[in-house]
């Protein structure tokens, strides 16, 4: 089925009689929806302006002589595109979200409100400090529950995400190697990193050394000590780790990576687990950003921007990058430029021309202010239960990859159950579409095979998890009763059905060409 600018719209049934095309392309209430190209005139508009007085160009004759092309459409139009626009996109305010490693909870509205209170989003970077004070003290609020909440003594705010936060932590590293006149050129990272892990320290000109996974989905901290050397500059471990399992033996790990005057880097993506349990400074970590969007909430993935705070050790304190806060008896000050440091500061640059995500601050401490110590703990402790909760009423049809040891926040699966009928882990995940569930994260980590990583976080109910488990029963027995047509025709209800990704990355299509246009008419050749 094409619609009318010749683009495929609506999956055809595989017998042509059952073919449920339209003439418009939409079905029912779901709308089709063109690109803005593809809509309105080149003429219409949704604004009127005045004619523009007669100017003398400055051009040199390099003028534009045609048309720019923009997409004309009236108000109507406009806002029709949009909100069908909006309507395709699925979010967490729709349904649950079990992406693994992406923490994908519930967003507040209280967090929205706070972060559009005119005083925090009106003001400009660039405006003196003196008329944000409000502001700055936010900052130093923040900055408070941060280092509270994992032990550590100093924070870099400015990292507009987590692998940027990586960036940081592990640039204050390589500033605090250089201190000591050592330049080292191994980073240690496990197997199950998430792929930022071994990206930062291979950007900053490092070579990643790989630890292999043991049986049981942990680190092996005699795999650490045998690859520690003087050479290595510090190790990236997350920890839970990406299969959701507490590494029971990090502080040996961190002490055997001390011993050799390296650095512990941790992840901390996975800080939702253990907010209010565990201190990540008590562990013996230097380093580790934390992913504001994913454990303290806010819209991300599609919908919103990322911040990732590194909190650093006393040992690295001094490298934080600018701007940063300096607590002085009046208050917070902060500090912007080299020459307004104080003698044992040596930070080693900037990450950012400002200060950062002030939004995303705001969201941040409103979640934290909202939910307070004990909430924190308790949002820990069930987003826990939830995933153990999912575990165990799965654990019968699904393979868990690592059944002995409790989960932390997600629970990690690998395809054995699906051996030998012709379902892949993919077409499982295109099967939970066609129910109206977003996939669980696949094939990551890379540890086993044919990954499913389920992470229900604290925000879903009993009955929402109950609904996603039975859900994924019905699809793991029909995987098991021979029904692969089912799978590999899924989605067979989603607006487009599966899309050439490899292509789509290796050889995007970034250029607009009109379509031909096709006529309605009877053609002239058929009279
Ligand atoms: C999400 C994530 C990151 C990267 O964070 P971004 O904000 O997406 O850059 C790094 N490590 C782990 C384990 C993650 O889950």
């Amino acid at each position: 089925m094409m619609n009318q600018n010749g683009r495929p719209t609506r999956p055809e049934a595989a017998n042509a009689a059952e073919t449920v095309g339209t003439f418009t392309g939409n079905a029912a209430l779901d709308i089709e929806e063109p690109l803005i190209f593809e809509v309105g005139t080149n003429e219409a508009t949704g604004v009127d302006l005045p004619d523009p007085a007669p100017v003398t160009s400055r051009l040199g004759g390099h003028a534009r002589k045609t048309a720019v092309n923009l997409p004309g459409l009236t108000e109507p139009e406009t806002m029709r595109h949009y909100v069908r626009l909006s309507r395709q996109n699925y979010a967490i305010d729709l349904g649950l979200y079990p992406l693994g490693s992406c923490t994908m909870k519930h967003n507040p509205r209280l967090n929205e409100k706070m972060a559009r209170v005119p005083g925090f989003a009106d003001i400009h970077p660039l405006q003196p400090l003196a008329t944000v004070p409000g502001a700055i003290e936010l900052m130093a609020e923040l900055s408070h529950w941060l280092m509270e909440m994992t032990g550590m003594a100093a924070v870099a705010l400015s990292p507009k995400a987590g692998a940027h936060g990586e960036l940081c932590g592990m640039m204050a590293i390589k500033a605090a190697l250089k201190a000591r006149g050592e330049t080292r050129s191994k980073v240690l990272v496990p197997e199950s990193a998430h792929g930022t892990n071994p990206a930062t320290a291979a950007l900053l000109g490092y070579s990643v050394v790989s630890i292999p996974a043991r049986a049981d989905g942990t680190v092996d901290v005699e795999a650490v000590r045998e690859r520690l050397d003087e050479d290595v500059a510090a190790i990236m471990l997350t920890n839970p780790n990406t299969c959701g399992l507490f590494e029971r033996d990090i502080v040996e790990m961190a002490e055997a990576v001390h011993a050799v005057g390296a650095y512990f880097y941790g992840d901390g993506a996975n800080f939702n687990a253990i907010m209010g349990k565990v201190r990540p400074g008590d562990l013996g970590i230097d380093a580790m950003h934390i992913n504001l969007h994913k454990t303290f909430s806010t819209p991300h993935g599609g919908g919103g921007p990322g911040a990732g705070p590194v909190v650093l050790s006393d040992k690295l304190a001094a490298y934080a990058p600018l701007p940063y806060l300096r607590m002085e008896a009046g208050g917070a000050v902060l500090v912007e430029h080299p020459s307004d440091t104080e003698a044992e500061a040596h930070p080693f640059g900037r990450m950012t021309a400002f200060h950062g995500q002030m939004g995303m601050y705001v969201r941040a401490l409103s979640y934290m202010m909202s939910h307070g110590e004990d909430g924190l703990r308790q949002a820990a402790e069930d987003a826990v239960l939830s995933a153990n909760y999912v575990k165990a009423r799965l654990a019968d049809v699904m393979t868990v990859a690592y059944p002995e040891r409790p989960s932390m926040h997600e629970v990690l699966f690998k395809d054995d159950f699906l051996d030998g009928t012709g379902v892949s882990t993919l077409d499982f995940a295109k099967a939970m579409i066609d129910e109206g569930f977003h996939p669980m994260t696949m094939y990551f980590p890379l540890v086993v095979h044919g990954a499913m990583l389920v992470e229900p976080t604290e925000s879903e109910s009993r009955a929402s998890l109950d609904l996603f488990i039975a859900t994924l029963r019905d699809l793991a027995m029909a995987a098991s009763n021979g029904q692969v047509e089912r799978f590999k025709q899924a989605p067979q209800h989603a607006p487009r059905r599966r899309l050439d990704e490899t292509r789509a990355a290796r050889s995007p299509s970034l250029r607009w060409t009109p379509p031909e246009p096709r006529s309605i008419e009877p053609a002239e050749a058929a009279e």
